[in-house]
């Protein structure tokens, strides 16, 4: 079966035909769902949808909510992880990271999440699921000062070096819609270049559109919006395939393996499916 590692699945988006669009996923042949929490407002979201639909989550709080999360944001984290530990759907600690792109953020209190939820997933023994727009360097460094079960660096766009400083720390890379585009050249040779064992799928759903679903300035100015889904996995797959010259069977085996690695949780959710 296809995983999609990263999937925000109960964003508002998909509110109009969430069943429907979970049902597409499934006849495309993703069986199964990572659906991370962005904050302490959506945690029993992303739990219920998961429970709902044979789906899996993580807890944690992203990035770019540094600002607008309360104060006691870890300590609800910590409440809510304890809660739920022994629940098998629970799989990682996410999204969790830095975000140096957005303006605005405050870098010391998106420090203190990110190194505390660090703390966290050590404390819980779980792996991570990392954001680190524009902040590869950063995230790496709070890595190699708190040790954690490995995870998946989201949406990974960085150079190889980088890439490699993720792989040497036990983590997969997380790849989706934006190798898709012809001009993506630098992830496209990523992608195409590093070893199998190290990369993982995602959409980012309704985020990261492959080029297929893109729609320009101009047509979003419009009215049309580009909404990405699960379903759309396995044709990024196979450009991935493409990309690697292998096949698509193998591409699936070898990233299905890749990511019940890198959260070895979902071994039991994929073998009872
Ligand atoms: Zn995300």
């Amino acid at each position: 079966m296809w995983i999609d590692t990263h999937a925000h699945l109960d964003a508002s988006e998909f509110d109009a035909d969430r069943p429907a669009m979970i049902e597409r996923a499934r006849a495309a042949g993703v069986g199964q769902v990572v659906l991370p929490a962005v904050g302490c407002g959506n945690f029993d979201a992303v739990q219920a949808l998961a429970h709902a639909h044979g789906l899996s989550y993580a807890l944690g709080i992203h990035p770019i909510l540094a600002n607008s999360e309360p104060d006691d944001a870890l300590e609800r984290l910590r409440s809510a992880l304890a809660a739920r530990c022994d629940d098998p759907r629970l799989v990682a600690v996410g999204e969790i990271g830095l975000d140096l792109f957005l303006p605005g953020l405050d870098r010391a209190r998106q420090d203190h999440l990110y190194s505390g939820q660090l703390k966290l997933a050590r404390e819980f023994g779980l792996p991570v699921l990392l954001h680190s727009r524009r902040a590869v360097d950063a995230v790496l460094q709070q890595l190699r000062r708190i040790e954690v079960p490995g995870g998946i660096a989201h949406a990974f766009n960085g150079s190889e070096q980088q890439a490699r400083s993720f792989i040497g720390l036990g983590f997969k890379l997380g790849f989706g819609g934006a190798l898709t585009f012809e001009r993506a050249l630098q992830i496209r040779r990523l992608a195409a270049g590093l070893p199998a064992e190290s990369l993982v799928l995602e959409t980012d759903a309704p985020d990261i559109p492959p080029h297929w679903l893109y729609k320009t300035a101009g047509q979003r100015a419009a009215g049309e919006a580009s909404r990405n889904e699960p379903a759309e996995l396995p044709r990024i797959a196979a450009e991935l395939a493409r990309l690697r010259g292998t096949s698509l069977a193998e591409l699936q085996r070898q990233t299905q393996a890749n990511a019940l690695a890198a959260l070895p949780r979902l071994a039991g959710l994929v073998g009872a499916a």
